[in-house]
C-alpha cells in the first residue's frame, strides 16, 4: 500500500486522535427538525463529544457524515475512459466517471452504476485503487480500477462527451477535480510499472 500526502494535509495529520473537526464547518445549516418539523437547538447530547442540531419537540439527534463518492478508472486495452461533465460543478471539464453512492448498494455497485449512468459502458471491477480523504467539504473520494465488459459507451444526460483516452491524451489542464487527477496519475505510474496497489491521500483547502 503506497501512502501519499502531495497537495494537501500529511494522511498522518487526518488519523491522528483526537481529532475533532472544526464545528461550524462540519454542519449545514439545520433550522427544523426532518422528523417532526419543530424548531433544532446546536448542542452536544449528552454522552457525545461534538455539537449536533437537535429536535427541541421530539429530541431527534440529526447527525451529519462525510458523502462518499465513488468513480471507475476503466479502461479498454490502453485506452481510460473519460467523460466530459454535462453538469455542475465543473461543467465541461473531464473526469472518470464518478458520483455520490446511493444507499442500498455496494460501492463496487456504484462504480458500475456511475460508470453505466455517465459513460454508458457496463465495466468489470477489479479492486480499489485510490481514496481521497477531503476533509474541508466532508467527502471521501473512492476509486476503482476495472475494465470494460464490451467495447461500446456513450454519454449519458450527465456527459458531454465521453471518451477513451490513452494516457498521454489526458486533458490535465481540463480535469474537474483534483482527486481525479490524483487518481488518474497514480494509475499512469502503476501501469507503466506494470503493478497496482492502493493510494490513500489526504487533500486541503
Ligand atoms: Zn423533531
Amino acid at each position: 500500500m503506497t501512502l501519499t500526502a502531495d497537495h494537501g494535509c500529511p494522511v498522518s495529520a487526518v488519523l491522528d486522535l483526537p481529532h475533532h473537526p472544526d464545528p461550524e464547518r462540519a454542519h449545514s445549516m439545520i433550522r427544523f427538525c426532518t422528523h417532526c418539523g419543530s424548531g433544532v437547538s446546536f448542542e452536544i447530547p449528552a454522552g457525545d463529544v461534538l455539537p449536533r442540531h437537535i429536535c427541541n419537540r421530539c429530541g431527534h439527534i440529526h447527525y451529519e457524515n462525510p458523502r462518499l463518492v465513488v468513480g471507475c478508472v476503466a479502461t479498454w486495452e490502453d485506452r481510460i475512459l473519460l467523460c466530459r461533465r454535462a453538469i455542475e460543478p465543473r461543467r465541461g471539464f473531464w473526469t472518470v466517471p464518478a458520483g455520490f453512492m446511493e444507499n442500498g448498494e455496494t460501492a463496487a455497485e456504484a462504480a458500475c452504476r456511475e460508470t453505466h449512468e455517465e459513460a454508458g459502458a457496463r465495466i468489470i471491477v477489479d479492486a480499489p485503487f485510490a481514496m481521497v480523504s477531503i476533509a474541508h467539504i466532508n467527502q471521501v473520494h473512492l476509486f476503482y480500477r476495472g475494465r470494460l465488459a464490451t467495447a461500446d459507451f456513450g454519454a449519458g444526460d450527465e456527459s458531454l462527451e465521453v471518451a477513451m483516452l490513452r494516457g498521454d491524451e489526458i486533458p490535465w489542464d481540463d480535469i474537474a477535480f483534483l482527486s481525479v487527477t490524483h487518481c488518474l496519475e497514480h494509475y499512469l505510474e502503476d501501469a507503466a510499472q506494470g503493478r497496482f496497489g492502493f493510494h490513500e491521500t489526504a487533500l486541503g483547502p
